[in-house]
């Protein structure tokens, strides 16, 4: 993993405005440090009645807090919309980070646990969830003996309330796995699949049950956003948007890592702000704005706010805000082969489309010359007719080197690789 850049959230909010900031990630907040330093106070005031779920709910709505798994649900609707299921409910919780270039909730898990497990467990209050179920990827094995023995410490840091059951998950390293229904499945004990929608998992989710579904890092931002308020979250932001996003940043840029910027930054603000710049000897060329899935754009397409909504014209999306930025020494066409390579392996084989999809364009883009009719049949019908977002998306990077890459087919695609 890249080094970390750092991201305490209360030197965020007078910093990040700023622009040009580094968070420094370093160190551990263990339980003592995380209550000695005003931890678990919220979740308190939450329990013993000071704050009513209403108003909770009203913060969270207000802040514009959107999921930051990458599919952007505003998350204080989803508290709103669970609460009314009927009871027993349950959380589950997306710590899978399965989408290529993406490191952030590790990072966060990692420096600060404690935030996100009462933001955990103040959301499950305001929902009324029964059981907590955490789905952590399992290639994070340092993290999953850090997080078992904090939570092993909270019933007696906690010792006015009754903390709901908590039950860690190992994921098993399918990318998949980060799609909800999919993940509700193999937390089930299944095989990873997604489902088909409606009923939504709000509804019917885990073990059938309404089921409140939240990636690791949108429960991190709670405490921040209750302890100063909806209107400081959306007080950040750029070129019309509102809150922060936490760029996971790879590539060809000379500092790598975690970058906390306000929401709607454009690549060029990101790289020259946050990122100290291109590495020497190279130019910046291309970037994938949102991991494997997420497309690929040309370095003259500067100046697009990142952000939920905004790059959909541009058949591409921000998914979880792992930007991956390519030079001169790199080429889209290489990038899409190994992508298609990669959606290929990780597709779950249920629908058609997808499975065979995949492992067809993967074949085509292989080739020196490409068909380039075939290929835009071949993502219509994945778009069109794959279940879940992995074959819908799975063309973006292939529809994107036609787009926005033509120059690259005509010269010699078969050397480039990625
Ligand atoms: Fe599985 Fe792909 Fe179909 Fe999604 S689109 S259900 S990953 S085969």
């Amino acid at each position: 993993q890249n080094p970390v850049p750092h991201a305490s959230c209360d030197a965020v909010a007078a910093t990040v405005a700023s622009g040009a900031v580094e968070h420094d990630l370093d160190g551990f907040i263990d339980c003592v440090q995380y209550q000695s330093e005003g931890g678990y106070a919220l979740l308190k005031e939450c329990v013993s009645g000071e704050r009513d779920v209403e108003s909770v709910i009203r913060t969270m709505e207000s802040s514009g807090l959107r999921g930051l798994g990458g599919a952007g649900f505003p998350a204080g609707r989803k508290w709103r919309i669970v609460r009314t299921e009927p009871g027993p409910r349950l959380m589950a919780i997306n710590v899978d980070e399965g989408e290529p270039g993406t490191f952030k909730d590790r990072a966060y898990l990692e420096h600060d646990p404690h935030r996100f497990i009462e933001g955990m467990l103040i959301a499950a209050w305001a929902v009324g969830v029964e059981k907590i179920y955490i789905y952590l990827r399992d290639e994070y094995h340092g993290s999953r003996s850090m997080l078992a023995a904090e939570l092993e410490k909270l019933t007696a840091s906690l010792p006015m309330y009754d903390v709901p059951e908590i039950i860690l998950r190992r994921g098993a390293g399918a990318y998949i796995c980060g799609e909800e229904s999919a993940m509700i499945e193999s937390l089930e004990g299944k095989r990873g699949m997604p489902r088909l929608r409606p009923p939504y998992v709000a509804q019917v989710g885990l073990f059938g049950r309404p089921t409140l579904e939240h990636n690791f890092e949108t429960l991190y931002w709670v405490r921040d956003i209750l302890e100063k308020g909806g209107e400081w979250f959306a007080s950040h932001g750029r070129h019309g948007r509102k809150g922060l996003r936490s760029f996971s940043v790879s590539g060809r840029v000379n500092k790598p890592g975690v970058h906390l910027a306000p929401a709607g930054i454009t690549i060029q603000e990101l790289i020259d702000e946050y990122c100290g710049g291109m590495q020497d000897g190279h130019r910046f060329y291309a970037y994938l704005p949102g991991g494997a899935s997420g497309g690929i754009l040309p370095a003259s397409m500067n100046d697009i706010p990142l952000d939920f909504d905004t790059l959909q014209a541009y058949g591409c999306f921000i998914g979880s805000a792992a930007v991956i930025v390519l030079s001169d020494k790199d080429t889209a066409v290489g990038a899409a082969r190994n992508l298609m390579r990669f959606f290929k392996e990780e597709s779950c084989g249920q629908c058609t489309p997808c499975r065979v999809g995949t492992a067809k364009a993967s074949a085509l883009i292989e080739q020196p010359k490409w068909d380039l009719a075939l290929l835009a049949d071949l993502s219509a019908v994945m778009r069109d007719a794959s279940i879940c977002g992995l074959g819908q998306a799975a063309p973006n990077p292939v529809d994107c080197v036609i787009k926005y890459f033509p120059h690259e087919l005509l010269e010699h695609p078969d050397e480039a690789d990625g």
